[in-house]
């Protein structure tokens, strides 16, 4: 059965490729000859990830997922959220964007945070939904050079390192997106049974 990954990230593609039931052919965005820039403008990260996966199952008529994600700072009513890319403005700078984050929590002793992940699913015609989060606190500086975005200042509850500091495949294991990956393939590869 062939499932579309509403995504041209080919890191992202392999790494649920390696672990979804052989009975699924996985593609990406431009395998399946989507090359259009597919808005995401809600302002949830479950209306992005919907309103891409259905986007999408529109176009193609073929069964398809999409996933967004955020992080959540509690001080900061849970900004920057769906905005997490772009929060210091179109450029996407992580650099930039963690620059922000640090500015509006200097004064502020709640330092809680948690990334999120949702995961839109459209299979013969149905939506679902699958959420993964990791809780986690925001330091004060950057700690690390691995990983992309939040990572230098991302350190997940139970750990003393930063994700920046953490081995990947560690990161993998624990993160938002791998619990989010985790809930969509129990189902897919549970699905021909139910
Ligand atoms: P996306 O929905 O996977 O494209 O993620 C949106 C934004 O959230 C990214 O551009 C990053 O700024 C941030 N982000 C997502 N996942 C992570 C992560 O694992 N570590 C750090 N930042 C992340």
């Amino acid at each position: 059965m062939k499932i579309i990954f509403a995504t041209n990230n080919l890191h992202k593609i392999n790494e649920i490729n390696n672990i979804i039931d052989s009975k699924y052919r996985l593609t990406g965005l431009s395998e399946s000859g989507i090359f259009e820039d597919i808005p995401e403008n809600e302002d949830t990260l479950e209306g992005n990830a919907l309103a891409k996966a259905r986007y999408v199952y529109k176009l193609t008529g073929t069964n398809v997922f999409a996933d967004d994600t955020g992080l959540e700072v509690e001080a900061l009513n849970n900004e920057p959220g769906v905005f997490s890319a772009r929060y210091a403005g179109d450029q996407k700078s992580s650099s930039d964007n963690i620059d922000k984050l640090l500015y509006k929590l200097k004064a502020k002793e709640n330092r809680k945070a948690r990334f999120r992940t949702i995961i839109a699913l459209i299979i013969e015609g149905n939506e679902y939904l699958f959420e993964g989060e990791v809780k986690g606190e925001i330091i004060e500086e950057r700690k690390g050079e691995k990983g992309f975005g939040y990572d230098p200042v991302f350190k997940p509850s139970g750990y003393n390192k930063t994700f920046a500091q953490m081995d990947i495949d560690k990161k993998n294991q624990i993160s938002h997106r791998a619990r989010a990956v985790k809930k969509l393939i129990e189902f897919l590869n549970s699905f021909d049974k139910q």
